[in-house]
């Protein structure tokens, strides 16, 4: 199987999702080494995400008067919005990708999340689909077809990611065992919705039994 037209997507492995951060998912950590290993396949492309927030962003329960952090609330244009703790503030630490996943190998990074106004799950487009990031451009100009999504968090910014991709018409993957869930409670129920948009769901396993690491 040739992974010439198909690229990897890492999504928000960032410190802040990961031990010890402000939004720890919990096992994040343990994602890393399927993640840097996966990255030795043979891709047509490799790109991160990154959440990257002012301080003043919609998310941030600290930026509302009466919320808590993890509960949902009515925006005043009435669209829903989990509240959560600061996270991936702009030029933090917090906000770097993990210095033990091999940036090296990353062919392009795209942010997220900058309009104050906002939230953006999707490496693709912000909650609203009002405006787009470089992703789509980025994998269009590399002739990409296939997208394989790992990385954070798997039941958010992984699943929208997924969604979308899937609905501008690329055959969209999910290697579940190289995500981690804020609610693992409801992971089947997260397979049960990724299938019905026939998302398919893979292994780490299963990718490197079928293909050749880059070097061989
Ligand atoms: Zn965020």
């Amino acid at each position: 199987m040739s992974l010439k037209n198909s690229a990897l997507l890492v999504i928000d492995m960032q410190y802040d999702f990961m031990q010890g951060g402000s939004l720890e998912v919990q096992g994040a950590n343990e994602l890393i080494p399927y993640i840097n290993k996966l990255m030795t396949l043979n891709w047509g492309l490799i790109a991160a995400s990154k959440d990257w927030h002012p301080s003043d962003h919609i998310s941030f329960a600290s930026n509302h008067s009466h919320a808590n952090a993890f509960e949902t609330i009515t925006l005043d244009d009435q669209s829903e919005q989990v509240m959560w703790p600061d996270h991936c503030v702009q030029n933090t630490t917090g906000s770097e990708i993990h210095d033990q996943i091999n940036s090296s190998l990353f062919d392009a990074i795209v942010l997220k999340g900058q309009n104050s106004k906002v939230d953006s799950y999707s490496a693709f487009f912000d909650n609203n689909h009002l405006e787009k990031t470089q992703l789509h451009a980025v994998l269009l100009c590399k002739k990409i077809s296939s997208i394989y999504l790992v990385g954070l968090a798997a039941d958010f910014c992984v699943k929208y990611t997924a969604i979308d991709g899937q609905s501008l018409g690329f055959d969209t993957h999910f290697i579940f065992d190289a995500t981690r869930s804020v609610n693992p409670e409801d992971n089947s129920n997260l397979i049960q919705q990724l299938q019905l948009k026939k998302i398919e769901i893979n292994s780490t396993q299963q990718l490197i039994e079928q293909n050749q690491p880059k070097n061989k």
